[in-house]
């Protein structure tokens, strides 16, 4: 490579932050691009960092051409663009990094592991695996950030370091795209090892088969060049006593072996119903992971994501009252993206908060309606076990602030009122109070896990 004259300083790094600014606009510069940080040069790779993996994701989505044209006005071999995550005054966190490549007119967000697809694989034991989840399309958020982990762990580990990794969830929330990302994962990095997905059902039905064919020890034998073996939703076990009696023993065999197992479930091990006590324990003996129910900012997240890689733009606005509207589960939201690009390109008309009401109406019923500060007073008062009027009242001990701040902050999240209208309704204060209100409660949010869920499940309440 003959970079030699490709000298990068903090001169050029100071212009090329300009001329960005200039490009996207002093409101999206100071949002996002603000944030972005010069890291280093080699070759043709240039790296940035940014502060969090949302704004690493966020500027990966929407202004990776930007940068890249704007970089390449200075470095014109530049052809791989890295976003790696650096806390402000951290260092760098590893396992972090975004890539995107080149390619002839488009940029493109890295990991291509669909190249990888080999034909013998799947085998006809195992199902195939799905190109789109991957790690590299997972979006990350506090309620899933612990089975994220521990499933690039498991697809990183040579050695074996939870054994079953159990991860569970409601429906909708991941677990299968998991899966199938250790699965590309460890045929990328590591294609000697043997990795088979397959869910509790086909299990099921390779086992009756192998039993009618009086052929169980072919069925057992599928099992012993296994090093890694996933089986999904393995609640559809439950009841089915030979079944389980077979998995069990594989089960154990595996373990005893040092292969890796991966199983999904709905439950935990423990609350599994219909399934014996020793294999419930069994199953509990590695890492339980449990995958909560979304937040917003990881519902917001997800829509980006996805709109991003559907190649269509959506404006902000309408990604928020999306995230904000549909809270059930990952794969709806996704429904509901997809039938409103579809109705924008055939219908032809643009993307709006409007279409979107239209458009998804019986999704959004729950919430169509109007809802009230007045109610929102009311559920959150039930929630904590506090007076009404204590909403309004001048009593600021943490027992009633709280609950009080929470409100005001879903009165602004979920209606469309004023900060003025929001706290006249709450005895009259002023709308700076609401305000701390808001940033207060926002922080919370992501500090705590636990008290994202209790918000999150008040919304729910209130919505229904
Ligand atoms: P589960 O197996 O838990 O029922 P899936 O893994 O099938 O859920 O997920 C349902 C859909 O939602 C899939 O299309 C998946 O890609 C998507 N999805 C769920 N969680 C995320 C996430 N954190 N990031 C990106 N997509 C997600
Ligand atoms: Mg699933």
């Amino acid at each position: 490579m003959d970079n030699t004259t490709d000298t990068f300083d903090e001169y050029k790094w100071s212009s090329l932050k300009k001329d960005l600014k200039k490009t996207v606009g002093d409101t999206a510069y100071n949002n996002w691009l603000k944030h972005l940080n010069f890291v280093s040069i080699q070759d043709s790779t240039i790296t940035f960092s940014v502060p969090t993996k949302f704004l690493r994701d966020w500027i990966v989505n929407n202004y990776s051409d930007k940068i890249k044209d704007n970089s390449k006005n200075y470095i014109k071999s530049i052809d791989v663009i890295k976003f790696v995550v650096k806390p402000t005054g951290g260092r760098i966190v590893p396992g972090t990094t975004r890539t995107i490549k080149s390619n002839d007119n488009h940029w493109k967000s890295s990991l291509d592991v669909r190249s990888n697809q080999t034909s013998n694989y799947p085998n006809e034991f195992g199902a195939p695996l799905d190109p789109r989840f991957t790690f590299d399309n997972f979006v990350v958020g506090k309620p899933n950030e612990l089975a994220f982990a521990a499933s690039q762990r498991v697809s990183e580990a040579n050695k074996i370091t939870f054994n079953p990794l159990f991860l569970c969830g409601g429906v909708g929330l991941g677990k299968t795209h998991l899966m199938h990302a250790i699965g590309w994962k460890i045929k990328q990095q590591q294609p000697d090892r043997k990795v088979i997905y397959l869910s509790a059902e086909k299990f099921m039905y390779q086992f009756v088969r192998a039993l009618r064919y009086k052929d169980t020890s072919a069925f057992k034998e599928q099992f012993r060049s296994i090093d890694v073996l996933m089986i999904d939703d393995v609640q559809f076990i439950s009841g089915k006593d030979n079944t389980q009696e077979e998995f069990f023993h594989t089960f154990n065999a595996l373990i005893e072996q040092n292969k890796q197992i991966v199983i999904s479930a709905d439950k935990s091990p423990t609350d599994l119903d219909g399934v014996q006590e020793r294999l419930k324990s069994r199953l509990g003996c590695g890492l339980v992971a449990d995958i909560h129910p979304t937040t917003y900012e990881l519902r917001l997240g997800i829509l980006i994501e996805k709109a991003q890689k559907r190649g269509v733009e959506i404006p902000p606005k309408v990604l928020e009252f999306l995230s904000h509207r549909i809270i059930s589960n990952v794969r709806e939201m996704e429904g509901a993206l997809n039938r409103l690009v579809a109705h924008g390109t055939l219908v032809g008309t643009p993307i709006t908060i409007e279409t979107a009401q239209l458009v998804l109406q019986d999704l959004l019923k729950s919430s169509n309606k109007k809802i009230t500060i007045e109610e929102i007073q009311k559920k959150v008062a039930e929630h904590f076990n506090i007076r009404i009027t204590d909403m309004h009242s001048p009593r600021r001990s943490r027992s009633v602030a709280r609950p009080r701040q929470i409100a005001m902050y879903l009165a602004k999240s979920i209606t469309s009122r004023s900060l003025p209208e929001i706290g006249r309704k709450f005895g009259g204060r002023d709308h700076t109070t609401v305000m701390h209100a808001v940033k207060k409660i926002e922080e919370l949010k992501l500090s705590d896990v636990n008290f994202n869920e209790d918000l999150e499940l008040l919304k729910r309440l209130i919505d229904s």
